[in-house]
């Protein structure tokens, strides 16, 4: 019911919040090779906002899409640069895909959604070396797992961190087109893109707290 999927979200906020602390300085070392080095710190700060935010009496209140709305609000308020916008913006457009709660089929909308808005702000096709080369794969790989395969939920979730994790590993031979690292152009390659890796790692803590 309502309450067990607050619960869930919240939880998967904590679980993402201390992921994201504890890979702050590996995030920023890949955004040093290849950018200005600010994005553990970016994403840190927003996330850790995001656990303020969620910790007063008013998330008591909300529905799941209200919540994951407020997560995308949180972040775009508390992260500029272009993580900002990409991460929080597309949060919150495509929170409104969960108001009717969690489902197999929401969730499905809201990973779609997302990937959409990603691409409707930041342009990026895939092979442009960002975090669309980790979203595209895992996005389209849950979708196809739950609509074409009937698998699980978790099953399908788990098989979309594994594409994520091939869509990281891809994006280390690409010359970068997009973001502060297409300004280095052709020494952007043999360095992994933070954003992917920042990506796969919200996922991986999705998939944790969705197996706990
Ligand atoms: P900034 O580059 O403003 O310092 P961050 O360092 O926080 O912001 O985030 C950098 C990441 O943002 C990149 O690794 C890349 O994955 C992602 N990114 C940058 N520009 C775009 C874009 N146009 N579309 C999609 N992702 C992008
Ligand atoms: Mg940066
Ligand atoms: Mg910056």
């Amino acid at each position: 019911d309502a309450e067990i999927q607050r619960e869930a979200i919240l939880a998967a906020i904590d679980n993402v919040a201390a992921r994201i602390a504890e890979e702050k300085s590996y995030l920023t070392d890949l955004d040093s090779a290849i950018g200005d080095a600010d994005h553990g710190a970016n994403m840190n700060r927003g996330f850790q906002a995001v656990v303020e935010a969620l910790d007063g009496d008013d998330a008591e209140e909300m529905g799941p899409d209200d919540l994951v709305k407020m997560v995308g609000k949180t972040i775009i308020s508390n992260v500029g640069g272009a993580a900002g916008p990409l991460y929080g913006g597309s949060t919150m457009l495509a929170s409104a895909e969960l108001e009717g709660g969690i489902t197999a089929e929401t969730s499905v909308a809201f990973a779609e959604t997302y990937l959409q808005k990603v691409q409707d702000r930041g342009k990026a096709e895939i092979g442009a070396k960002t975090m669309v080369d980790a979203l595209v794969p895992a996005v389209h790989t849950y979708k196809k797992s739950i609509e074409q395969d009937d698998l699980p939920p978790l099953t399908a979730l788990s098989k979309a961190v594994d594409a994520c994790e091939r869509g990281v590993r891809y994006t280390v031979p690409l010359r970068a087109r997009k973001g502060r690292a297409s300004y280095l152009d052709w020494r952007s390659v043999g360095h992994q893109d933070p954003g992917a890796t920042s990506t796969l790692f919200i996922l991986e803590e999705l998939l944790e707290t969705a197996e706990e």
